[in-house]
């Protein structure tokens, strides 16, 4: 599901949809069908690859894929809203299954997904929002969990409650890329993030992404 999620992205950042149809006729659909294909059909949420591990990560990727394609037909959204708000827990975040720890990630997986069906009614935004400020630490970073070190792809929560955070921590003038946390090895899924997270914060120079 991740991959495939990564390769619908590229294309639809190319603007490539036409030509995958010219290279692989009915090339749309059969992404499509292989991605409603991992959605179990009594609970609604959707497993990773074959071997059966669900999680809302997935989930999402299949809404975020398919909303690309315009291909949200083929699932049942209904079924799967249901279960991302099964997962919603007292304080108001979401974890990778009903009653699992709420966790940073998942709750941006779970109100992404629920953004793309137009359900974001469901989210109880002062409970997550007070839930997500908390995770700033006192050097500026945020966090996953309680009780967790700081970590730069936790740095796109701001799409949710606009938060005040150092934005020198994320930038590794000599690398030229984003780390983790400070002093650690810059990589590209950390710039991503990072990036993504200096433009929610309206960092100058950056381009407006959708947090969706
Ligand atoms: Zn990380």
């Amino acid at each position: 599901m991740l991959y495939t999620v990564s390769g619908v992205q590229i294309l639809a950042i190319l603007n490539a949809f036409d030509e995958l149809e010219t290279k692989l006729p009915g090339g749309k659909q059969r992404i499509g069908q292989y991605i409603a294909k991992l959605q179990d059909a009594e609970s609604g949420t959707f497993a990773g690859d074959e071997w059966g591990e669900t999680d809302t990560r997935f989930l999402y990727g299949a809404f975020n894929a398919l909303s690309l394609l315009g291909l949200m037909h083929l699932i049942d959204v209904e079924r799967a809203v249901d279960y991302v708000n099964g997962c919603k827990n007292f304080d108001g975040g979401y974890g990778t299954s009903p009653g699992a720890e709420t966790h940073a990630g998942q709750i941006f997986t779970c109100v992404g997904a629920l953004s793309i069906a137009g359900r974001l009614d469901l989210v109880d935004i002062d409970r997550v929002g007070a839930w997500l400020s908390e995770r700033q630490l006192p050097n500026g970073g945020l966090n996953g969990r309680p009780e967790k070190l700081e970590d730069v792809c936790y740095s796109t929560l701001p799409c949710i409650v606009t938060s005040r955070y150092n934005v020198d921590i994320l930038k590794d003038s000599e690398k030229g890329g984003i780390a983790d946390r400070a002093g650690d090895m810059v990589d590209v899924f950390h710039t991503v993030f990072g990036v993504a997270g200096l433009s929610l914060i309206e960092y100058a120079g950056l381009e407006v992404v959708d947090p969706v």
